[in-house]
């Protein structure tokens, strides 16, 4: 028999889920309710703790497979799974993503659900690229270029960017380009952990609607929001992870997430020209990944 939540119980879950959602939790892992000792009814405090939250502990490491494994909850069989109906976003009725990704841009809105809306941004930087780009690029947040022009990687890091998606093989426009937080922290500040939390999960939607095959995390904060992981770049660099965007389901059922690669910001790049061969060594296995026949040069 398939089991079905109360109503009531559904609801108060919903807004309890809802609540953490807005403190910035998104990933949860489930425990069958079967392990419950008590009998009759389920109880919302019983309910939620087999909804275990799963946040790691600042300092801790997640392995990269459960940060995979939890990114998106999986129903058990003949289960009720509350998630995918609570992450049920406007944009998934629709299998076009210019028309999703519009969406998305709609539900942000003139956002202010984080301080950076009020410390000097001039505009919201949401992304650019091809909709339907089978490579993406993630960046951490907009500088002042960005943020004069409304577009993700335009000033001196992002030329850089451009010509390693030239090395590459590609053009800019058959890529899609976007960061963790989509307004300027002041003073090009690295965006705090609350901030990328808040606002991260627009981008993981933008993700599941744009369906890549490869998502290319551009340094350490990039890597560390989308893996929901703590790693140096040391470590989180030369391999593929497993990679759902966490929160969302995609409206497609046969994208069933993508890889997920990591590299060194363009602008840690440019401070640090002698980086340049390593990124380059990413780049090949992501064009490897892709199919794509390597050039004979690098980036310059
Ligand atoms: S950084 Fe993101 S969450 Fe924060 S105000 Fe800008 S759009 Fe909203």
């Amino acid at each position: 028999m398939p089991r079905t939540l109360d109503p009531e119980l559904r609801r108060a879950l919903a807004a309890r889920i809802r609540y953490y959602n807005e403190m910035g939790i998104y990933d949860f892992y489930r425990q069958p309710l079967s392990d419950r000792s008590g009998e009759g009814p389920i109880s919302v405090d019983e309910a939620e703790i087999a909804i275990s939250i799963n946040q790691p502990e600042s300092g801790e490491e997640m392995n990269p497979r459960k940060a995979a494994a939890v990114a998106m909850p999986v129903a058990t069989e003949g289960d009720e799974n509350i998630f995918e109906v609570i992450a049920l976003k406007p944009e998934q009725s629709v299998s076009d993503p210019v028309k999703a990704l519009k969406m998305i841009r709609e539900d942000l809105g003139d956002c202010t659900r984080c301080v950076l809306h009020k410390q000097g941004r001039k505009q919201i930087v949401f992304g650019v690229g091809d909709p339907k780009a089978e490579l993406m690029f993630v960046g951490e947040g907009p500088g002042a270029d960005e943020d004069e022009k409304g577009e993700p990687f335009v000033g001196r890091a992002g030329q850089l960017l451009n010509n390693m998606i030239k090395a590459m093989g590609i053009e800019r426009e058959q890529v899609y380009i976007a960061n963790i937080v989509k307004c300027r922290p002041p003073g090009n500040r690295t965006p705090e952990r609350d901030e990328c939390a808040t606002c991260s999960p627009f981008l993981m939607r933008q993700i599941a609607a744009i369906k890549p095959k490869v998502v290319v995390a551009l340094g350490a904060v990039a890597a560390k929001t989308l893996l929901a992981m703590n790693a140096s770049m040391m470590q989180l660099r030369g391999r593929f992870y497993d990679f759902r965007p966490a929160g969302v389901r995609s409206n497609n059922p046969d994208w069933d997430g993508c890889k997920l690669a990591v590299t060194y910001h363009p602008a840690f790049l440019l401070r640090d020209p002698r980086q340049k061969g390593e990124a380059w060594k990413d780049l090949q296995m992501v064009m490897k990944e892709l199919g794509m026949k390597a050039p004979a040069k690098g980036a310059e």
